[in-house]
């Protein structure tokens, strides 16, 4: 299964369209912008706790069969933070002096 190219940032909602080089993921897949990532979580997912890398850019192009975003389009369900700003922030403290690697 193709990982899901999520619209938007879950903390502030900016779309993040599947070019975007503002897209980070976690490991589940939960999507937030670069700014957010960098001065609000603090490398920290709210969602699960893990770190962040930059989503990758899937080709326009068909390069192989199967494959490309006309054969796996980005995905259309936006998502929304389930925790409140102070649920954010409590694990963001816990978690954001702890290397990734750690947690
Ligand atoms: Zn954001
Ligand atoms: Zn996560």
């Amino acid at each position: 299964m193709a990982l899901e190219l999520r619209p938007n940032c879950e903390f502030c909602d900016k779309d993040l369209p599947p070019a975007s080089t503002q897209a980070r993921i976690c490991t589940f897949e939960c999507t937030f912008c670069a700014d957010c990532v960098e001065h609000e979580l603090h490398d920290v997912c709210p969602n699960c706790g893990g770190g962040f890398a930059p989503r990758p850019i899937r080709p326009r192009g068909e390069w192989r069969d199967g494959t490309g975003l006309a054969h796996d389009p980005a995905g259309t369900r936006r998502r929304q933070l389930r925790y409140s700003e102070a649920e954010v922030a409590a694990l963001v403290e816990q978690l954001a002096g702890v290397d990734p690697r750690e947690r």
